[in-house]
């Protein structure tokens, strides 16, 4: 894998990017385009654009979590609107978790149950 660091204006540190290696079905003649994924996503960078990438912070910690490189995520457990699963998801921001079956992005809110436990609830 080929990881490049470059400093980050919207984190404020160095972050680690690499490329996607896509293999386009039926395309054969396009050349073999990559995306670029930040191993540093976090969740503060849903937030408007990323500064390297000029994409959607949220779009690009999708690309991370479908990307399934090696990467630190948080992860909820919860009902998934879109393959109707109980399912691992990881966490992209507050609001948003990718499901991990069926890598549909899911909105969550999380309702505490009592003091000490709270849940994930999706909604659509
Ligand atoms: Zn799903």
């Amino acid at each position: 894998m080929d990881v490049s660091t470059v400093y980050c204006p919207g984190c404020n540190h160095k972050v680690r990017l690499t490329m996607t290696t896509e293999h386009r079905a039926g395309h054969a003649n396009l050349p073999e385009g990559g995306e670029v994924v930040c191993l540093d996503f976090g969740e503060g960078c849903s937030e408007g654009a990323c500064p390297l990438t000029g994409r959607p912070g949220l779009v690009m910690g999708v690309r991370l979590a479908k990307s399934h490189l090696p990467h630190a995520a948080r992860t909820l457990t919860a009902h998934c609107e879109a393959c109707g699963q109980v399912a691992e998801m990881e966490v992209l921001d507050g609001t948003h978790a990718i499901c991990s079956l069926c890598e549909s992005t899911n909105t969550y809110v999380i309702v505490p149950v009592d003091a000490e436990h709270s849940i994930a609830v999706t909604r659509s």
